[in-house]
């Protein structure tokens, strides 16, 4: 059973575009059992970069209203899916796919939460409080190589605010897409596990949306989850968009992973349907090659376990309610 903590299915379905990784029915087939589907208010498409380095700009910030709107279309979409929307981890079941109702930027809740209930009475369980961008409660960080995460302000009073509501009431607070002053406010004031659905080692590819040896030993302190992400930019050494990219760069992130959190702190992440990922994987439907180059890689039947789903329903049992 495979529980996967990134796609950006929904986002195709609203703009009625191709899938190009995510047939729900060839990954149900394939052992994916859900995961998280993201709520993604979208900033205007730029192209990729080609060059490295690069450093694109921090897109502009989008209107409350506006990316509320949005997402009650978002939301509708994912309603339409043949998927259970999960709001407990018995949800996760071989032979059916559970869908977290995730927010990746928090723009569609009002900056002093008067939605936040609603949202979360209709499903939502999980928020990111940025994408790579600012919003009234945090700053992400921009898309660059070779960068860290180190850049702009912390999370505000209504960030921190955020933080807490999402606690009290078991919303999961993501980490991926947010700056280095956020995420260690996070880390501070967060009584929950510490998660980054879709992020990498940034001691092997310094892409700013990695993350460092230090973020990701907070978050195993924490008893947490790194969720790997399968982005060719976000796993080769180099940085560069290279489809060719072999599934071992998945395998290297999580030995690394493993060797610096454990193996009960690392996860799939996969990004499907939001990057371009190894071509060797094509997609969902692929998760079976990446379990048996794990088996290869020496990891054994409760490892495997522990990453393709035990460590990601051990955190949703811990932080929701
Ligand atoms: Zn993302």
């Amino acid at each position: 059973m495979i529980v996967d903590g990134h796609n950006d299915l929904v986002l195709h379905r609203w703009r009625g575009e191709e899938t190009e990784h995510m047939d729900l029915e060839a990954a149900r087939r394939a052992g994916f059992a859900g995961g998280f589907f993201a709520l993604y208010v979208p900033s205007p498409k730029v192209p990729d970069p080609t060059e490295v380095p690069y450093a694109l700009p921090l897109p502009n910030p989008i209107p409350h209203e506006r990316a509320a709107r949005v997402a009650e279309a978002l939301f509708a979409c994912l309603c339409e899916l043949p998927v259970t929307l999960a709001t407990s981890p018995a949800d996760f079941q071989e032979g059916r796919v559970a869908a977290i109702a995730h927010m990746e930027g928090a723009e569609p809740i009002a900056p002093d939460l008067s939605n936040l209930e609603s949202w979360y009475e209709r499903g939502l369980r999980s928020i990111g409080l940025t994408w790579s961008r600012r919003n009234d409660f945090a700053e992400g960080v921009p898309f660059e190589f070779p960068a860290t995460p180190e850049t702009g302000d912390g999370l505000t009073a209504a960030g921190r605010e955020l933080v807490r509501a999402s606690n009290r009431l078991g919303v999961l607070v993501d980490l991926s897409h947010l700056n280095w002053a956020g995420f260690w406010d996070v880390a501070r004031l967060s009584e929950a596990p510490l998660v980054a659905t879709h992020s990498n080692a940034h001691a092997l590819c310094r892409a700013s949306r990695n993350l460092t040896d230090a973020q990701l030993q907070a978050i195993s302190h924490s008893g947490g989850v790194v969720g790997v992400n399968f982005a060719v930019t976000f796993l080769r050494e180099d940085g560069y968009q290279v489809p060719e990219t072999p599934i071992a760069e998945i395998v290297r992130h999580v030995d690394y992973l493993v060797d610096v959190m454990g193996i009960d702190h690392v996860a799939f992440g996969s990004d499907f349907d939001g990057a371009v990922v190894p071509e060797e994987l094509g997609g969902a439907a692929g998760f079976p090659k990446l379990v048996s180059a794990l088996r290869k890689a020496g990891y054994d039947d409760e490892a495997v376990a522990k990453i393709t789903y035990r460590n990601w329903l051990r955190v949703l049992e811990a932080t929701w309610r």
